[in-house]
């Protein structure tokens, strides 16, 4: 349909031709009869020089001001004769739709030119189009194209792009969105979103392409919506677009439509299932609570709407897990699986599409109760325990490290205390004599040489006597060696015994004995020698051998006029041999 320049309607018909409506009258107008190449007419345009350009299947006519035809037949200009949408451009070119692409009408030069759709884009038909400032867009079987008047590019949004049709008739734009008629249903997508899917590369495209379609279920008659004639889809002044369908015609009034879906929404949540059964809904302000261990929750929801309920989006939230509103489109409902013990909000809210999220959320609170082991407090306690064995560990290991310490010093004290035993049994050993267990020469040498000095320098008198056991070898070969050696233990015994203490004794060596008197001349020690010679001489060896007698003689000297001790032993030793040769028993002094 169009509206001519004086006020009549012209309807463009598939069988009849063009006719005109006037004063509520229909009388032909033009068709095959009168210059029309087809009485099939499939778009209508009236340029802004009042000239009439009628597409049929058969051709392009246009009528001038006076009423004379111009018919564009070229095939090498006009493609294909099958002309299905026209339009003028801001420039005043006429846009031809045709069964094989595009041509633009050059109103200057009065040329066609032919615009071909890149092969990529499969396309052919161009049903309809709608002129913007920077762009031409056109609704093609395959998408919507869009042509930049600058550079002549071209860029498709079709089924790839994410749209849910390949053919598209009609274009009509409101401020933010366009609205493109389908053999589905009426699509409307936001320009904003358009603009961006075609200006990113295919790889970058993050967000799949939203749009609303709508049809039978949002009030239309049919949803089939293609209208392949043009204008068969337009925008009133009134903020209405209309659309021609298979039953008529739908309008819609988008800011009516936008305002209905700003309405905050009641959302419900019908049910809750915990494991997979159903669990009874908390009173507000309270909260569920759930045993350990549950291990799935799902709930239901809804949102009460009279308006395209079917178009509702829905948000969720579960407070405790993520505080983040998650989309769930149109799906009711929201699964959790494996939720770790602790307390949860569950929140859904309903919303239409493109409309502002409403503060209309219902809410369910939770409490997954925790296991015992899972609670805070048997967690301390356990590592409480663990603290405590490995500090116990570490004092026993302590302690038993404390014991074989004290073990092993006591073992070295004890090996050193048998060490010092035995060096002192060796150093007994040295200085005494095994038989009579008298000190013996070395000991008496080294007392000798220890304080002949000193007793010389503190002006001291120091005498020695040399005694020997009279005739032994007798004794030896007239009894036995064994009873020698008696012999020399009980003569020995008989000398300690009656000593008076002040005097060191030794074993000089075989049957000889050697005396030290400290502090005392050779006739003081003559005294005691004498002593000792008599109580020798008395004694009863009987104990030792039958009729046995022991004599012993004694040789005597003092330090008085010596100086050194060997010299003092020497005379000792003279005086004893001169005891020996006076007789024997008796004590000599030199
Ligand atoms: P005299 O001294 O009176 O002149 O005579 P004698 O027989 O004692 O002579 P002499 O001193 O020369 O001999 C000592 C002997 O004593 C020689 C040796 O066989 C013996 N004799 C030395 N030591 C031991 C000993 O430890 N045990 C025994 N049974 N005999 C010893
Ligand atoms: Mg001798
Ligand atoms: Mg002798």
């Amino acid at each position: 349909m169009l509206e001519g320049k004086n006020g009549e309607v012209l309807l463009g018909t598939y069988t009849s031709g063009v006719l005109k409506v006037e004063n509520g009258v229909i009388t032909p107008y033009l068709n095959r009869d009168n210059g029309l190449g087809s009485n099939e007419v499939r778009t209508l345009l009236l340029d802004s020089k009042n000239r009439l350009w009628i597409g049929t299947a058969s051709g392009l006519t246009r009528v001038e001001e006076d009423g004379t035809l111009v018919q564009f037949t070229n095939k090498a200009e006009l493609p294909s004769g099958f002309v299905m949408a026209l339009s003028e451009d801001n420039q005043g070119n006429i846009w031809v739709g045709t069964g094989i692409g595009v041509v633009v009408f050059d109103i200057i030069t009065e040329k066609f030119t032919t615009l071909s759709f890149p092969k990529s884009f499969a396309a052919e038909y161009a049903f309809g189009f709608y002129i913007d400032k920077d762009y031409m867009w056109m609704a093609t079987d395959r998408g919507l194209v869009r042509y930049t008047y600058t550079t002549g590019e071209m860029a498709i949004l079709g089924r790839e792009q994410g749209l849910p049709v390949d053919k598209l008739f009609q274009v009509v734009a409101t401020e933010k969105s366009f609205w493109l008629s389908s053999n589905r249903g009426i699509i409307q997508i936001e320009k904003k979103q358009i603009q961006y899917i075609l200006n990113t590369d295919a790889e970058q495209k993050v967000i799949p392409l939203e749009y609303q379609l709508y049809d039978e279920g949002d009030g239309m008659l049919s949803a089939q919506a293609n209208g392949g004639s043009t204008p068969s889809a337009t925008a009133h002044n009134d903020g209405t677009l209309w659309f021609a369908t298979a039953k008529g015609v739908s309008s819609v009034k988008p800011a009516r439509l936008q305002a209905s879906t700003q309405v905050s929404l009641p959302t419900i949540i019908e049910s809750f299932y915990v494991d997979g059964k159903p669990t009874a809904l908390p009173l507000d302000g309270e909260s569920v609570l759930l045993p350990p261990g549950v291990s799935r929750l799902s709930f239901q929801y809804a949102g009460l709407s009279f308006i395209m309920p079917q178009r509702l989006n829905f948000q969720t939230r579960l407070k405790g897990f993520n505080n983040k509103w998650v989309n769930r489109q149109h799906s009711t409902t929201a699964e959790y699986t494996n939720l770790p013990a602790g307390r949860y909000t569950f929140m859904v809210r309903a919303g239409y599409p493109n409309a502002k999220w409403q503060q209309n959320h219902k809410v369910i609170s939770f409490v997954i109760q925790a296991h015992f082991w899972q609670k805070m407090s048997f967690k301390l306690f356990v590592f409480f325990i663990l603290t405590l064995t490995v500090y116990a560990i570490y004092k026993y290991r302590l302690y038993h490290y404390k014991q074989v310490e004290i073990k092993l010093i006591s073992r070295v004290e004890s090996q050193t205390q048998d060490l010092q035993k035995q060096a002192d049994a060796f150093a007994y050993q040295a200085t005494h004599d095994q038989l009579t267990d008298m000190p013996n020469r070395r000991a008496f040498d080294s007392w000798l040489a220890k304080n002949f000095a000193s007793f010389k320098t503190q002006n001291k008198p120091l005498a020695i006597a040399i005694m020997d056991i009279d005739h032994f070898k007798r004794i030896n070969d007239g009894w036995s060696h064994i009873v020698g050696d008696q012999v020399i233990c009980k003569i020995a015994q008989i000398l300690k015994t009656n000593s008076e203490g002040e005097q060191e004794i030794a074993r000089w060596g075989g049957e000889e004995f050697t005396l030290l008197f400290p502090g005392k001349t050779a006739f003081e020690a003559r005294v005691i020698c004498e002593q000792l010679r008599e109580n020798i001489s008395n004694n009863d060896f009987s104990t030792v051998a039958q009729n046995l007698n022991v004599t012993v003689s004694f040789g005597i000297s003092d330090s008085i006029g010596i100086n050194d001790y060997d010299r003092l032993l020497s005379r000792a030793d003279q005086a004893l041999y001169k005891a020996k040769n006076s007789g024997r028993n008796r004590t000599e002094i030199i």
